[in-house]
């Protein structure tokens, strides 16, 4: 895993545009905007997965994108100096009145939600630090999936 670039060492959410609206949903000071990160609107899909990287934030977005593509090709190019493990992504059903029952009580109902990866049940903190992808269905079923660490790491290794 990638040692501490910069902003927070705990787990923290990077939220898209196009989830700004819910900053206020999620656990004091652990969500970032890409407007507070001064991303512009143009910024494309790599432009917010290299902050992401930066800031080793979660990326948040909803579901009429995809990061996953831009996730993957990072990780291969970034090399090793400081090596280019990303942090998850969730992805929230389009739908602003299911986000706000998805996010009741600052994520703590979705997390206690999420159902078992290798006979673990996942953590925000663990979402961050192993990179897995958490995508919630618009019936409000979250799936988790192993995106995997960057080459160089070992993804059997415990990292928190
Ligand atoms: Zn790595």
């Amino acid at each position: 895993m990638s040692k501490y670039l910069s902003g927070d060492k705990a787990y923290n959410f990077l939220l898209d545009r196009n989830v700004e609206h819910l900053e206020s949903l999620f656990p004091r000071g652990r969500a970032k905007t890409a407007t507070k990160e001064r991303l512009p609107p143009s910024a494309s899909d790599r432009d917010i997965v290299e902050q992401a990287w930066l800031r080793q934030s979660t990326i948040v977005t909803a579901d009429i994108k995809d990061f996953r593509p831009a996730m993957v090709k990072f990780q291969r190019q970034q090399g090793r100096r400081p090596c280019g493990c990303l942090f998850g992504l969730i992805v929230l059903p389009n739908v602003y009145e299911t986000q706000k029952r998805l996010l009741k009580n600052r994520l703590n109902d979705l997390q206690a939600r999420l159902p078992s990866v290798d006979g673990t049940k996942p953590t925000w903190s663990r979402v961050h630090s192993r990179n897995y992808m958490v995508r919630v269905k618009k019936s409000g079923n979250p799936h988790v999936t192993k995106l995997g660490l960057c080459p160089d790491c070992d993804p059997d290794i415990e990292t928190d």
